[in-house]
């Protein structure tokens, strides 16, 4: 495994073992601080192409003012392991320096893609403006960078997913996006770098958010198809957290619905209390 951090150093090595290999290139963008969600992404990637890259990069531009871009946990040498373990060929994990211009760090401002307003305006883009500008931005640059074939996300970040697709659509890139299922820890919580914010207490307050989703699925299964009725029961489990969203929406236009009768999900953002600190989470489950 070779790991990089030059954008012309990693589009010579990459062109260099596509000659060598042919076949599909596999991209596996993350943020890393990596855990089984992630490299449940990188096997399937794995399993699927001839090159796999996975990216490491904290991206400044998705991040608000007030987020946590400074504490981010950057664990580079242990992403390396994990990756080097799992068969990646290329990491690549630049610094914005390396992947954002001069003209950017001088003015803050870049070029950025901007995703239709009715699909960032809600959910996590409601709390976040401007945060599916940078995802999309840096996931279009790294699309030119790799000239990858395929992308792996993960159903965890559900809205994400969704705007990329239609990024994809709407912009022309030959590239498949491929939606990857939510790895959980053995009591169900997401798996999340965010995780490592969180104490004992903390731990066990946040596993309110998926016991509310597991919940609703099993009212759903029963028949109960009034949103309203499934939000007010997810709410209730989630007392003990500050909850910024609880939604339900169609799986295939993210439009809210009141009555379920097509694919749908449900989708929480909720606060937990760490030492007077606030830990944002999200999780969601397909009805
Ligand atoms: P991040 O490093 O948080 O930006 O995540 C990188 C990729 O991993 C994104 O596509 C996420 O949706 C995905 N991911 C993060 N956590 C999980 C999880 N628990 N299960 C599946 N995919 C995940």
């Amino acid at each position: 495994m070779k790991i990089i951090s030059n954008v012309e150093e990693l589009r010579r090595e990459i062109k260099a073992l596509k000659a060598e290999k042919q076949g599909y290139i596999g991209l596996v963008p993350t943020m890393g601080a990596l855990h089984k969600g992630h490299l449940s992404l990188i096997e399937t990637c794995r399993a699927e192409n001839e090159i796999v890259i996975v990216s490491v990069f904290v991206n400044p531009t998705q991040f608000g003012p007030n987020e946590d871009y400074d504490k981010y946990p950057r664990t580079i040498e242990a992403d390396s392991k994990l990756c080097e373990k799992a068969g990646v060929d290329f990491l690549f994990a630049p610094s914005p320096k390396d992947i954002y211009s001069e003209y950017y760090f001088k003015n803050k401002e870049t070029t950025l893609i901007c995703p239709p307003y009715e699909v960032v305006n809600k959910l996590c883009g409601k709390s976040r403006p401007g945060h599916f500008d940078g995802v999309c931005t840096i996931v279009a640059k790294l699309f030119n960078i790799t000239k990858c074939d395929r992308a792996y996300f993960g159903k965890k970040d559900a809205q994400q997913l969704f705007i990329i697709k239609n990024m994809v659509r709407d912009l022309n890139f030959d590239i498949d996006i491929i939606g990857c299922p939510i790895i959980r820890e053995e009591d169900n919580l997401a798996m999340s770098s965010r995780n490592t914010y969180l104490n004992d207490e903390a731990r066990s307050a946040a596993l309110n958010i998926s016991k509310a989703l597991f919940k609703v699925k099993e009212l759903r299964e029963k028949g109960i198809n009034e949103s309203a009725t499934l939000i007010d029961t997810a709410l209730t489990i989630m007392q003990n957290l500050e909850v910024e969203y609880t939604e339900i929406v169609s799986l295939e236009t993210f439009e809210n619905i009141d009555i379920i009768d097509e694919k749908a999900l449900m989708l929480i953002a909720a606060k937990v209390n760490v030492n007077g600190s606030k830990v944002r989470l999200i999780d969601n489950i397909e009805l």
